[in-house]
């Protein structure tokens, strides 16, 4: 089932999973920070013939995303946007009539700016501040051992939230059911997550319209190419076999459904 809830500030689409599949429902919200196109010259492996046939030009259809889930009553956050004052995820909260001390529990798939940057607020405080958040070893490990500069954003931020920050293991369920699945690639501990039929799968896909039917096909913000394209396969396939509902944090309209299967 779904519904679209419009407001002035955001658009908010709302799924419910996993009624049809004898599992308990699960209400997922998408909070859209931006719509914005990604350049094509964020992914140098498409030749121009694709590009061409897809009828692209300039840019892929794509969105700077961010999703809530409601389970048993709590609020559990997927990332939290740019956190610019004109970004959505805050317009969206407020269509629900939530507010950031209303989330519970907050996943981050990675440490990118667009995903960490909603955050700390303009004075480097945290915007959450009711929630505890979760986060892999692996991408805390790898941030904190970059050079000075390169990670700047994901110290101040991670420190910011120290005493109620968890860091799991792929493979763990974290609370409400939640199970972080390894989709490291495009950073080295970037995490996918599950819940019910629902997969939250952050940066899989940058641009759905070329990288879906061709998944050998990066964006330049993949750090470890080779890794990523073998992810993206993986991933893709995975919520085929399994008909999930896959919530990306770069999909032009929020979903990718395969829970019904193809003719
Ligand atoms: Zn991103």
């Amino acid at each position: 089932m779904r519904h679209d809830v419009l407001t002035a500030a955001a658009v908010v689409v709302a799924f419910l999973a996993g009624g049809c599949s004898g599992k308990s429902e699960t209400e997922i919200f998408w909070l859209c920070d931006k719509a914005a196109g990604q350049s094509l010259s964020l992914f140098p492996d498409a030749d121009s013939t694709l590009v061409e046939s897809l009828g692209l030009v300039d840019e892929v259809p794509s969105s700077m995303s961010a999703f809530l889930i409601q389970k048993d009553g709590k609020w559990l956050l997927f990332d939290t946007g740019l956190g610019l004052p004109d970004g959505g995820i805050r317009g969206g909260l407020d269509s629900l009539g939530l507010s950031p001390a209303d989330i519970d529990y907050l996943f981050i798939t990675h440490f990118h700016g667009d995903h960490i940057g909603g955050m700390l607020d303009a004075s480097g405080a945290p915007v959450y501040t009711e929630a505890q958040v979760y986060a892999s070893q692996a991408e805390y490990d790898a941030w904190m051992a970059m050079p000075a500069g390169a990670n700047a954003q994901a110290v101040r931020t991670m420190e910011a939230y120290r005493d109620c920050l968890h860091l799991f293991a792929f493979g763990d369920t974290l609370p409400y059911g939640v199970e972080a699945i390894d989709a490291v690639g495009h950073t080295p501990g970037h995490t996918a997550f599950q819940v019910d039929d629902i997969l939250i799968w952050g940066d899989v896909i940058h641009g759905l319209a070329l990288q879906l039917d061709h998944r050998e096909i990066c964006a330049a913000y993949d750090m470890d190419s080779q890794t990523s394209i073998a992810t993206r396969k993986r991933m893709v396939q995975y919520a085929r076999d399994h008909r999930l509902l896959v919530a990306g944090m770069h999909l032009p309209s929020g979903f990718l459904d395969f829970r019904t299967p193809a003719e």
